[in-house]
């Protein structure tokens, strides 16, 4: 036994994991005036750690035998200038101690460290999930003792420079379960050591914790004894009194001494905010219990308490953010800052039938009266009062929403923030479709600068517009001045810039918004309004008077498109590459050939069967059909055709698959224009390969790859 307990006490010595190592650099080496969210940081792990200990309690009571109390204590050591917190959470057995302190990084660690180069500040490290490093901001070295029900009690060490140790504590005080980390404070940081700063920071940043927290306070108070009354409590006190007047009083035989007396002082008011009417809590107030419900930094944006009674009761409050986090559609991991409690108890902050994923971004609490305490993560997917407070959830969240586009300055931030998440809404959430359409904005051919809503395009539609025109592109600049647009734009009938890759998927499932179409400006079928007779007659002759060039040109082009007709919606430009209502846009099969995992099978059906579009009244067009009567097998025909194509998918937002033949084909075009005989240029590089003009026959089968 002996020997067994020689060897238990033996230090280990782990390595830094090398990111973990590099951070830990960087917070002991880089300055950071706000050094004092380190307690915050230990203060709220020691919180989540009991909530985890009486979750599991709640199945098996004898969880708590160890220590039925559950509290966080604070203890200040002036002497040995170390600052202590002590929690009687979970704990960690030797393996959490090992992999949670040192040698597995989070996905966080290295987002961190970006961001603090970045300029950002440290008090943001909890966001990132390695707050427990924020020790090292005041601390030279650290020691965490724990003791979890399922192990010994170890002990984990380290001052930082590439390692720490870990031994089994053989002679330490028995915890009983939980965590106390000591903290060996940095010369210059013994203010952490003083009660009020502590007092303060616990009320600053932590008051909102629903456990309570204890401060070990020391307090001196003076008393006059007489002498002999002095002897006994000397026996009776010990060390804890101190003789600090010497000075006598002669009348009576009575001193005065010092007498410096500790307890626990309860230092934070746990009853829950959301207990709470809404009418008695402060902006401040709300402020803090988000700052400490989610380690943000920043104040929310938007905030929205409330409670449903009746049938079903249950309180929430629930806090818009005011920036997206950094792993917002990080897929890994499943998000959702929700908390819930039933009646008070903290029963886990991850549950996924609490609210859908689109809105994982809302943080907040919901206390429910009517689920059963020991509920468990199955029970909860079949639960029928979960469905009704996800509802609620849902309805609520989008009504603050609606709030917060009361005003203009913070609907813009918000919607910078999380318009992927609300589109993302339109796309899987059918019911609430209609009411997440309302929050939709959008640049237009109108909006200016500002974006404008759905509604406020309906107020602006013309006499006779039915249908809410949009284009679908990479960016603003990409579409504003994209063929597609002319007709549209010369009617006055204002066009949406969808610009997102998801507005793709969204525009997709809304289909329409108070009743009316929305139509894409680059599909097939795009019909403007009814005609008069006469300009029926008109372009019918038109269009007869372009059918030889149009079938030539499909003849040229071959099955790069699928036909080529005269068209309705261009006005100065000669043509475009319109696409079939039910497939791809260019847009659509630009995102898809960016995924580089998906399916390949699927843009055999999907990528887009083009039809090219011709202007009639366009000065290209016109010469063209001309030569083409002339002679269907001129070469410069062909060449302009291919031309036409390749210079038109760019416009309509294709990619080339092919850039260097085009590129081939301008340059030929250039020396063309600058009358240079084809013999006597010096071929450039580039150009060397490319057949001449003429030869545009063995250049066809290259050409056939582009597709
Ligand atoms: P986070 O708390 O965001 O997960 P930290 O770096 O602060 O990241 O802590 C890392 C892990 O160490 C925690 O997830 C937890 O498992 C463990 N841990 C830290 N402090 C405690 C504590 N007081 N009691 C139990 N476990 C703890």
């Amino acid at each position: 036994m002996a020997t067994d307990v020689q060897m238990g006490a033996e230090a280990e010595t782990f390595a830094f994991q090398a990111e973990i190592n590099q951070l830990l650099s960087l917070i002991i080496n880089t300055f950071y005036s706000n050094k004092e969210i380190f307690l915050r940081e230990l203060i709220s792990n020691s919180s989540d750690a009991l909530d985890k200990i009486r979750y599991d309690s709640l199945t098996d009571k004898s969880k708590l035998d160890a220590q039925p109390e559950l509290f966080i204590r604070i203890v200040p050591d002036k002497t040995n200038k170390t600052l202590s917190i002590i929690d009687s959470g979970i704990g960690m057995t030797k393996a959490d101690l090992v992999n949670n302190l040192g040698t597995i990084a989070r996905s966080g660690t290295k987002e961190f460290m970006e961001a603090l180069q970045a300029g950002a500040d440290v008090s943001m490290i909890g966001q990132f999930g390695v707050g427990f490093y924020s020790a090292y901001l005041v601390a030279e070295k650290v020691i965490v003792t724990t003791k979890h029900n399922d192990d010994e009690q170890y002990i984990w060490e380290s001052q930082a420079g590439g390692s720490f140790t870990v031994t089994r504590d053989v002679n330490g005080e028995p915890l009983g379960r939980g965590t106390k980390i000591t903290l060996y404070l940095k010369e210059d940081q013994l203010e952490y050591l003083e009660e009020r700063r502590l007092k303060d920071l616990v009320k600053k940043h932590s008051e909102f914790i629903s456990y309570p927290i204890y401060l070990w306070t020391e307090k001196t108070t003076e008393k006059e004894i007489s002498d002999d009354e002095d002897e006994e409590t000397k026996k009776e006190e010990e060390g804890d009194v101190e003789e600090v007047d010497e000075e006598k009083e002669t009348k009576s035989k009575k001193k005065k001494v010092k007498e410096v007396t500790h307890e626990w002082a309860l230092i934070n008011k746990q009853k829950p905010i959301w207990l709470r009417k809404p009418e008695e809590i402060t902006k401040e107030e709300y402020a803090a219990f988000y700052k400490s419900l989610t380690n943000d930094w920043e104040e929310h944006l938007a905030v929205k308490h409330f409670s449903v009674e009746g049938q079903l009761e249950f309180k929430a409050i629930l806090f818009v953010p005011k920036r997206a986090p950094f792993d917002l559609f990080d897929t890994r991991k499943k998000m959702n800052n929700i908390k819930l409690y039933v009646r008070r108890v903290f029963i886990m902050d991850n549950c996924e039938e609490l609210i859908p994923e689109y809105l994982g971004f809302v943080k907040g609490v919901v206390d429910s009266d009517d689920l059963p305490l020991n509920i468990s993560r199955e029970m909860l997917q079949q639960n029928k009062i979960l469905k009704v407070i996800r509802k609620n959830l849902v309805k609520k969240c989008i009504e603050m929403f609606m709030e917060i586009s009361e005003n203009k300055e913070d609907y813009t931030k918000f919607y910078e923030a999380f318009a992927k998440n609300l589109k993302l809404g339109i796309h899987e959430d059918s019911q609430n479709r209609a009411k997440l359409a309302e929050l939709l904005r959008y640049y237009s051919t109108k909006s200016g600068e500002e974006m404008t809503s759905l509604k406020d395009y309906v107020t602006r539609m013309k006499d006779g517009q039915k249908d809410i025109y949009y284009i679908t592109g990479e960016s603003k600049k990409a579409v504003e001045n994209s063929p597609f647009l002319e007709r549209l734009k010369k009617k006055g009938y204002e066009v949406l810039f969808m610009v997102d890759a998801i507005d793709e998927y969204a525009v997709g499932q809304l289909k329409e918004y108070d009743g009316k179409k929305l139509v894409s400006a680059t599909k097939e079928g795009l019909k403007l309004d009814e005609e008069t007779d006469e300009e029926k007659k008109k372009k019918e002759e038109k269009k007869a008077a372009f059918e030889g060039l149009c079938k030539t040109m499909k003849e040229i082009l071959g099955d790069k498109v699928e036909k080529v007709v005269v068209s309705d919606r261009i006005v100065d430009s000669p043509c475009c590459l319109v696409t079939g209502e039910y497939g791809w846009t260019a847009n659509m099969e630009r995102i898809m050939k960016a995924q580089a995992l998906r399916d390949n099978s699927m843009s055999a059906y999907m990528s887009s069967k083009k039809t090219m579009e011709i202007n009639p009244d366009n000065g290209i067009m016109e010469e063209l059909r001309k030569r083409a009567e002339a002679d269907k097998n001129d070469k410069s025909v062909k060449d302009l055709v291919m031309l036409l194509y390749e210079t038109a998918l760019l416009t309509s937002g294709f990619s080339m698959d092919d850039p260097n033949t085009f590129a081939g084909r301008i340059h030929r075009m250039l020396k063309l224009g600058l009358s240079i005989d084809e013999d006597e240029a010096e071929a450039p590089a580039d150009d060397a390969d490319m057949p001449a003009l003429e030869e545009e026959g063995n250049e066809e089968s290259k050409m056939e790859e582009v597709d």
